[in-house]
């Protein structure tokens, strides 16, 4: 397996997909607008990144985009043993290997919630850089100043100019992505993505 930047450069080629940074550049743009206007998270105690209301999933090139940002190649052993042990705990802790059994069928369809592995107490917040982090996570926003997660929602309508611009091509790359690395599933949420796509590029 090549390096991670040489693999993603290889992808973006390959398919003419745009960058990581470049395909979340609305997003990021609206984001902005808002805090422009004092409408921002930081005062907010995460209520979208911890299990109270976090169940985000992600696709395998997301999974690659972040540890393409948190520069996985660059680690040493102990920094990815530490870094492993970070996402499997958050996998073990909310049991989220385990499917829900809804006393007809398992479904994995359905989502459990938990504290994501990247999110910072207080008003750090998200640890992960914009140009990498979840499309639904960019999207997802206050409304007015100091909502602290009363009525925050997505921008349903940026999201779906930002699908409507890339979808077919990240359909492409995240089938390309799961053959080569062997991935089961289509969206997996963010620990257990991490994981399987670490483990498949540096095992
Ligand atoms: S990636 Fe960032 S914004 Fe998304 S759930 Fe995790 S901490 Fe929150
Ligand atoms: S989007 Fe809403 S719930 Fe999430 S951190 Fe920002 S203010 Fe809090």
């Amino acid at each position: 397996m090549p390096e991670l930047k040489n693999y993603l450069s290889d992808l973006y080629e390959t398919n003419g997909l745009p960058s990581s940074h470049d395909r979340r550049f609305a997003l990021i743009k609206e984001m902005e607008l808002l805090e422009g206007k004092t409408i921002h998270c930081f005062t907010c105690p995460g209520t979208c990144c911890t299990s109270q209301a976090n169940s985000m999933q992600i696709t395998p090139i997301e999974a690659l985009e972040i540890l393409q940002s948190l520069q996985v190649d660059q680690f040493d052993n102990s920094q990815m043993s530490a870094f492993k042990e970070r996402m499997t705990s958050t996998v073990s802790g909310y049991r989220l290997n385990v499917e829900i059994y809804t006393g007809k069928k398992n479904s994995s369809a359905l989502r459990k919630n938990y504290t994501c592995p990247f999110f910072n107490n207080g008003s750090l917040g998200c640890g992960l850089s914009r140009s990498a982090k979840p499309y639904g996570c960019l999207g997802f926003n206050p409304k007015t100043s100091d909502d602290n997660g009363q009525t925050c929602s997505s921008n349903i309508e940026v999201l779906e100019v930002r699908e409507h611009s890339f979808q077919s091509k990240e359909d492409l790359v995240n089938a390309q992505i799961r053959k080569e690395l062997n991935l089961p599933w289509i969206k997996q949420n963010i620990p257990q993505a991490l994981l399987d796509t670490a483990l498949a590029l540096y095992n």
